[in-house]
């Protein structure tokens, strides 16, 4: 399970990001941890307490995330990947804090009365495509899309690219969806490109429901798996 943002720093003092909370993957990691699931959260900076049981890896920057998602994969069944990833980070990080003075003077000697300052940024390894390459057979691979323009063709065009078993898709800037939001609206399309509408509720009833479509895709549905509790312990429980 990946969550929140990532953070690409520009210098000692600032970086570039996203207003992403990690309340989505947070919630789904509780419910797969309540359904008997081992869970390995990647997390990226936020305000949350990780749930409890869950093994908790903290990152900060894509490149980060990248190694600590590449690491786990190769373990798991299923992998979530609700993080907000930076596609792109600052070419250079500045140890110190940049100063004021020194881009003014930067930005006077190479572009003259033009005030800008040209930032170069690079891109980061999209870490869901690799992992969709890298898929074992029966492993179980969730996107996650955040969108502003076509919600069902920019998902469906993601489910291909990045050989997705699921996408979870939202508009960004509608109150009460998607980022900074306690309640969430989706779109989920599978991979035979059936889509499933899941209306305004709270994330932990988007993380149950998102868990319902993915459980059928498991090995064995689910059940028997190593790491997996049978409901009212048995064979298998801690
Ligand atoms: O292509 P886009 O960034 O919109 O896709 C979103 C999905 O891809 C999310 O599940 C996100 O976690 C993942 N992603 C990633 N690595 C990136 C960018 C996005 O794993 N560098």
């Amino acid at each position: 399970m990946t969550a929140g943002p990532t953070r690409e720093a520009l210098d000692a003092a600032r970086f570039l990001s996203n207003p992403s909370t990690g309340k989505m993957g947070y919630a789904l990691a509780s419910e797969a941890l309540a359904r008997g699931a081992e869970v390995t959260l990647i997390s990226g900076p936020t305000m949350l307490a990780p749930p409890p049981g869950a093994s908790l890896v903290r990152v900060t920057t894509a490149d980060e995330m990248f190694r600590a998602a590449l690491n786990q994969a190769p373990g798991v069944d299923l992998v979530l990947k609700a993080a907000a990833v930076a596609d792109y980070r600052p070419e250079e990080r500045a140890r110190g804090k940049i100063k004021k003075e020194s881009l003014r003077r930067k930005a006077l000697k190479e572009r003259g009365a033009d005030r800008a300052i040209v930032l170069r940024l690079l891109p980061t390894p999209d870490i869901l495509e690799e992992l969709g390459r890298r898929k074992k057979p029966g492993q179980v691979l969730v996107g996650f899309a955040a969108e502003t323009g076509d919600l069902e063709s920019n998902s469906m065009r993601k489910l291909r690219k990045k050989n997705l078993d699921l996408v979870v898709a939202n508009r960004i800037g509608r109150e009460g969806e998607g980022f900074e939001a306690d309640t969430n609206r989706a779109l989920v399309i599978d991979g035979e490109g059936r889509k499933i509408e899941l209306p305004l509720m709270s994330k932990e009833a988007m993380a149950a429901r998102i868990l319902d479509l993915v459980e059928p895709l498991l090995p064995q549905g689910g059940a028997g798996r190593p790491g997996r509790r049978p409901p009212g312990g048995g064979p298998g429980s801690p």
